[in-house]
């Protein structure tokens, strides 16, 4: 069982699942939510995600051209979960918000072509210039 929550605990979820996919993410958008840096990202299937709290849903077209859904916490602003509109049955949990972050093995990094110079970029992990090709 994976578990977490936001920064003021408003909001919690647990997981019965492993991650699909564990990535970096440096597109625009991501830089936006992460005060700069990429974003760390599972994606799970979301029928095995529980999340308990109110979140608030913000809605926008990505650079890879999905409308997706990024809900965070109306009380503290922690950006918790994501999901593009044509594909419901994945869900990506932030990993800032796991109760354990050592779980994540990044296995990629995208949208590099995104990144600033000074971004550091782990040489030894698959790297994406932009999407990569659908997981599942
Ligand atoms: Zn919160
Ligand atoms: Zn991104």
């Amino acid at each position: 069982m994976i578990e977490g929550r936001c920064l003021c605990g408003a909001v919690c979820y647990k997981v019965e699942a492993e991650p699909l996919v564990m990535r970096a993410c440096w597109c625009r958008v991501c830089q936006f939510l992460a005060s700069g840096n990429a974003t760390i990202n599972l994606a799970f299937p979301s029928d095995a995600v529980t999340i308990t709290g109110d979140l608030t849903d913000y809605q926008s077209t990505a650079d890879s051209g999905h409308k997706m859904h990024r809900r965070f916490c109306p009380a503290c602003g922690t950006h918790m979960f994501s999901a593009a509109e044509d594909r419901p049955h994945l869900i990506i949990i932030r990993a800032g918000t796991l109760d354990d972050p050592e779980i994540v093995n990044l296995q990629g990094v995208i949208w590099t072509a995104s990144a600033p110079h000074w971004a550091h970029i782990d040489p030894d992990i698959p790297h994406f210039d932009g999407q990569p090709p659908p997981i599942a």
